[in-house]
């Protein structure tokens, strides 16, 4: 009896040990499973974003020689074999208009533990358009305007009038933007008009010299040039709070608090403030340039171009 007993007890100690075996092999199974998918799945995210960074590289670099689509193509291809595509893994391409450029692209990637499962690979593909348009609306903008006019890079302009350049009685070409009032454009010139002013819009002037506002604003943003030399026309940061963004309006000629229609936007580098009362007198060299740094702005492809200019991605 006690020995039939042990020998029970024997066997069932053998089959656990046997089922424990089995489990453990099961388990085993599944772990190498995942840890062959993380590899092949990792390694597949890797590719895909490796090709979207190429495509996103190449379509910006295009865009900005457009509407050449020639030598957008041409860019498109030296951008996508930097960053290691190849011509024959991507498609380029161009809306009707030649404002917009696509660079699609693709790749075979073979698995390496997911065979196992039978699977040898995945196609990955990336996709990016751009376009290249000239600001169509813009925040941080000065609350200075200059009429609309043939701009030439580097040449001087004045920003804000004195009281024999050309305006109506009582008006400078400042702006109101947001508030009215002397203390709202102190502070817009200071730090850039917090909201946004978009090609269309209707904003009304600021009468009066405000040589006081002017001059601290001014005199502000020259001092937060913290380049060594200072920013001149002929060396200049393009994110220094030198260089600002200007309204350029329609029409020429203003009384008082009038209204000016926006139809784009320019760049200048502060020269800065000479003269005193009426005849306080802000220049500006104009340049050309994409928006500096933290400014938020849209693009228009089809927009009259006033120098200030982009090429961004778009979906
Ligand atoms: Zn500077």
């Amino acid at each position: 009896m006690m020995k039939t007993l042990n020998d029970v007890l024997r066997k069932i100690r053998r089959d656990e040990k046997g089922t424990v075996l089995v489990l453990a092999a099961a388990l085993m199974t599944v772990i190498l499973g995942f840890a062959a998918l993380a590899t092949d799945v990792g390694a597949l995210a890797l590719e895909k974003s490796r090709l979207q960074n190429a495509c996103d590289a190449a379509a910006l670099a295009a865009a900005r020689e457009l509407p050449s689509t020639v030598a957008a193509r041409e860019k498109a291809v030296e951008y996508l074999e930097y960053n290691g595509v190849s011509p024959e893994e991507a498609v380029i391409s161009f809306d009707s208009t030649g404002t917009r450029v696509t660079v699609e692209a693709s790749r075979q990637v073979n698995f390496t533990f997911a065979r196992i499962f039978g699977l040898s690979g995945s196609q990955v593909s990336a996709k990016a358009s751009a376009v290249f348009g000239s600001v169509k609306s813009i925040s941080g903008v000065v609350p200075f305007g200059i009429p609309e006019q043939k701009l030439v890079y580097g040449q001087e302009y004045k920003l804000k009038a004195g009281s024999h350049d050309g305006y109506g009685p009582g008006n400078y070409g400042a702006l109101a933007l947001g508030f009215r009032g002397a203390s709202s454009y102190r502070n817009n010139l200071k730090y850039g008009y917090g909201g946004t002013v978009s090609v269309g819009d209707w904003v009304l002037t600021e009468p009066g010299n405000m040589s006081g506002p002017t001059a601290e604003g001014v005199n502000y943003r020259l001092s937060l040039c913290r380049h060594t030399p200072k920013c001149t026309i002929n060396s200049y940061h393009p994110d220094c709070p030198m260089v600002v963004i200007v309204p350029i309006f329609e029409p020429t000629y203003l009384s008082g608090r009038d209204e000016v229609k926006i139809v784009g936007f320019g760049a200048f580098l502060l020269k800065g403030v000479e003269g005193t009362g009426h005849e306080s007198v802000v220049s500006g060299y104009f340049l050309q340039m994409v928006p500096p740094e933290g400014l938020r702005y849209t693009l228009d492809p089809n927009g009259a171009d006033y120098g200030l200019h982009a090429a961004k991605l778009v979906e």
